[in-house]
């Protein structure tokens, strides 16, 4: 089933408050890191979209026999370390299940680094499916969400580690009929579990597509991160006025001045409060010597934190963005429209 987005109907149906509802409302806000239930207050300044280790082998082909953990650790562990020295507290790893995603090395490098690192659950349709598993083209929504509603209940993979998020992806264009039913699986996981969801996006009209089947599946489109939130300034915005979380998790060397100019612009419509700000950065990857060229994750507080200061950000605003923001994002309830 096609589903037709017109820009009127996407307008029209924006702006209204969540309706959270379940035992969250009796209890202070909460998510899981992988050593466990932690309070979304404890999380401290946070790094919301990273990679410890992507394969690119493809889902027919991974095995965690790729990697070794003790190696691993020995590159990686020094990234983890030098971010714990600037501050960071929490790091989100995004690397979905057939990319790479290892929870047992993860709650090491937790363990080692004393960072709290959260996983996800869900599937990563991107890529043109590549990192699909063969069950994810023939299951329901339904089926699908069964899955990932598991690995929240009991743990990932018999380890106990719950997922602190769900992690999706879909392609940069409309939406294909295998896309669109991995995001009504993340809605109908999302409306049992209270997991926000992370979907790899790219541009506006996918995540307009993918807001729109969440709030046709009953979802307040708050829930949604925009993951690789891009476009011009304004459509950003525009999105934004879903009440989505606009993910620039891009930083880099090379574009400071264009995530500045994004965020004061978003900050200047009032819009600071659903920003999130990332790397997408680390990269180990099996396969190649010593895992290939390791990216760090310090560029933002040692560049784009000092840039947005000189361009009158106040302390309040970069708390806003690395730790009220993260905290609100990743806290787990159900949020109803
Ligand atoms: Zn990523």
């Amino acid at each position: 089933m096609a589903i037709h987005i017109s820009r009127r109907h996407f307008l029209a149906t924006l702006g209204a408050a969540p309706i959270i509802t379940g035992a969250a409302l009796a209890e202070p806000p909460y998510t899981y890191s992988v050593q466990g239930k932690i309070a979304v207050s404890k999380l401290g300044p946070a790094l919301i979209h990273e990679h410890v280790l992507v394969d690119f082998i493809g889902a027919d082909k991974i095995s965690p026999d790729r990697w070794r953990h003790d190696e691993v650790i020995r590159k990686v562990l020094p990234y983890l370390l030098e971010i714990k020295q600037r501050g960071i507290q929490t790091l989100v790893e995004c690397t979905p299940a057939f990319i790479g995603r290892d929870v047992i090395l993860l709650k090491k490098l937790s363990e080692l680094s004393g960072l709290n690192i959260l996983t996800n659950t869900g599937y990563y349709g991107a890529s043109d499916n590549k990192y699909l598993p063969k069950w994810a083209f023939t299951e329901t929504a339904e089926q699908l969400a069964a899955r990932w509603i598991t690995e929240f209940e009991k743990g990932i993979e018999g380890t106990g580690i719950r997922p602190g998020f769900i992690k999706t992806g879909v392609n940069n264009g409309k939406l294909s009929e295998l896309h669109q039913k991995l995001i009504r699986a993340a809605a109908l996981t999302h409306l049992k579990t209270g997991l926000t969801i992370c979907s790899h996006t790219g541009p506006a009209l996918p995540a307009r597509e993918e807001i729109e089947i969440l709030m046709q599946s009953g979802v307040h489109p708050s829930a949604f991160v925009w993951v690789h939130a891009s476009g011009s300034a304004e459509e950003l915005e525009n999105v934004g006025q879903s009440g989505c979380w606009i993910s620039l998790d891009g930083v880099n060397t090379e574009n400071i001045g264009k995530h500045v100019e994004w965020i004061s612009f978003l900050k200047n419509k009032r819009r600071l409060g659903q920003v999130l700000i990332s790397h997408d950065a680390g990269w180990y990857r099996p396969g190649e010597p010593d895992g290939g060229a390791f990216r760090g994750f310090t560029t933002i507080s040692d560049k784009l934190v000092p840039a947005l200061k000189e361009h009158g950000f106040t302390d309040t605003d970069i708390h806003t963005l690395m730790v009220t923001n993260p905290a609100k994002a990743f806290a787990i309830r159900i949020r109803k429209r």
